[in-house]
């Protein structure tokens, strides 16, 4: 860390008597003291709350209102205030597992970050979504005509007609709206039933030989007709051959999966947030549910020697039975050690058979739907007990555990390389109810929040040190963060991660909403964390 040192003038917050301090960075200071003497007053309340002050008055104003403000302290002048966290010394990191997100409050400001600089990908496709304007189209356009030789090209809106519509009635609507040609039409399922959609001609034309305004125009008549939607045909140059289709639409929408998004804001981003938590378990990324660890405590045992331990009481030993005599028909070894076991044949166990039919006495129900079935009676005191025995916090099966809804996963920050660098693509998190495959993930860009939280903080910084351009030193902040245009500029998180101070329970300062106590993988460690980032 560079040596540079904080220069204090003339505070005065508290009891504290226009005292004058200079403090060195790059080292470790620690200010002690007699109760009373205002350690927390110089500390907390005068050297952080200047630094965050100022931290929060670099974000624009849009950005500043999802932060926590601080008044600015009783003191002439503070110089030289790097990025700072305040951690309370009530709440020590007890778990490795603990993120820095979870115990600093980043997350605050990775929500902004995330609504301002992420990119879309499509929960279907995989593919990019952007907003596309008529401008952007245009670029598009005259790229790939460019690269596809030049074809000739039909400009398309999409008009929903309502089923039943005859051809003469769509020859009338289209004279009344001053249309002429129509390219295809095709019926479409609505949840309203079927409907006839008609891709209605803007214009025709050769990129190269047709005027900018020109394009530029249907385009707009095209997008404006169509509600925001476009399609472009490339004719083929030989008779008979199949046009190539580019789709276009403005807004968050993908062409392809035709799937429209929200335009993110920050609390997308926050599993404290209605807006952002993960329905099912509102946030806290676990749900009450059977835990499989402790219906099968013992993973050496066989099928037939009682791995499944919940059925080997005499009161379910029909259970037991039956998956004896379904599992030898499925061809699932009965004296293979459940760990031995594929996880397909494991599978058949836990969620029964992929054909199940509702037969009960047909098929193997599974131990899922076992205890589904333990649910329905468990009005019954000692079904109540029994269930208790094997149930406990398990990862939310709606969010995978990363707390957020599925929309939220969808924005990934960073390139390729940033994230290759910090986390093997294997590792990477897999939105849970995306139809990608395990390679479209891995091919993807960046990180998603939820792969942020769990790295730890070391390749945190290494990811954003990589991928943002460092602060350039202003005179006037003495660490400026430019902000031209009111653009939100990189945090600069890395070096906030240097600044750990203790701070004593008993400061006023306020505390910060608890992280859930219950939820987090490092459930042990969490008291309320009262961190706090600012320069
Ligand atoms: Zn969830």
């Amino acid at each position: 860390m560079t040596q540079g040192s904080i220069r204090i003038r003339g505070a005065r917050q508290h009891n504290l008597q226009n005292l004058d301090l200079d403090i060195r960075t790059g080292e470790m200071t620690v200010v002690t003291g007699p109760s009373g003497s205002g350690k927390s007053s110089l500390v907390f309340d005068t050297l952080y709350a200047e630094g965050q002050r100022r931290y929060v008055e670099t974000f624009s104003a849009y950005a500043r209102q999802f932060l926590d403000r601080m008044d600015k302290p009783a003191v002439d002048k503070v110089e030289g205030v790097p990025p700072a966290i305040a951690i309370d010394q009530t709440n020590p990191v007890r778990s490795s597992r603990s993120t820095v997100g979870t115990m600093t409050e980043l997350n605050d400001h990775l929500k902004l970050l995330y609504a301002r600089a992420a990119q879309l990908f499509d929960r279907e496709t995989a593919l990019p979504v952007r907003h596309d304007s008529p401008d952007s189209i245009y670029a598009e356009l005259v790229a790939r005509a460019a690269a596809a030789g030049d074809p000739r090209v039909v400009l398309t809106f999409p008009v929903e007609l309502p089923a039943g519509t005859s051809a003469d009635e769509v020859a009338q609507w289209l004279s009344a709206s001053g249309f002429t040609r129509v390219q295809g039409e095709r019926q479409v399922a609505t949840p309203t039933g079927p409907r006839k959609v008609l891709d209605v001609v803007a214009d025709r034309f050769r990129m190269a030989g047709a005027e900018r305004s020109r394009v530029i125009e249907a385009i707009e008549v095209a997008l404006k007709r169509g509600s925001g939607r476009l399609t472009v045909h490339a004719l083929p140059a030989e008779e008979g051959g199949e046009p190539e289709v580019w789709k276009f639409s403005t807004g968050l929408h993908c062409p392809e999966s035709d799937i429209r998004y929200a335009d993110p804001i920050p609390s997308m981003f926050s599993f404290n947030s209605a807006v952002g938590a993960c329905e099912t378990c509102r946030g806290f990324g676990r749900v009450i549910g059977v835990d499989l660890g402790l219906v099968i405590p013992n993973d050496k045992l066989t099928l037939r020697a009682g791995a499944i331990k919940t059925i080997q009481t005499p009161a379910w030993k029909e259970a037991q039975d039956d998956l004896m005599r379904h599992a030898e028909a499925a061809g699932i070894p009965r004296d293979t050690p459940w760990n031995k076991l594929t996880p397909e044949q494991q599978a058949w166990v836990i969620e029964g058979s992929p054909h199940w039919n509702g037969k009960w006495n047909q098929q193997w129900y599974g131990v899922r739907r076992f205890f589904g079935y333990l649910e329905s009676k468990a009005y019954k005191m000692h079904i109540r007990v029994l269930l208790s025995k094997y149930r406990s916090y398990t990862p939310c099966p709606a969010c995978g555990g990363a707390r957020l809804k599925l929309e939220s996963l969808l924005w990934r920050i960073g390139s390729k390389q940033d994230a290759d660098a910090v986390l093997a693509p294997a590792k990477r998190f897999m939105p849970v109810g995306v139809k990608w495959s395990r390679e479209q993930l891995e091919a993807l860009p960046g990180l998603c929040l939820h792969d942020l939280m769990l790295l730890p903080i070391q390749r945190l910084r290494q990811f954003f040190d990589g991928q943002l351009p460092s602060p350039q030193p202003s005179p006037a902040s003495g660490r400026g963060m430019p902000t031209a245009g009111g653009e939100l500029l990189p945090l600069p998180l890395a070096e906030a991660g240097g600044e750990v101070r203790p701070r004593p329970s008993s400061s006023s300062s306020k505390k910060s909403p608890p992280a859930c106590a219950t939820c987090t993988m490092s459930a042990s460690a969490t008291s309320p964390s009262t961190a706090r980032a600012a320069p």
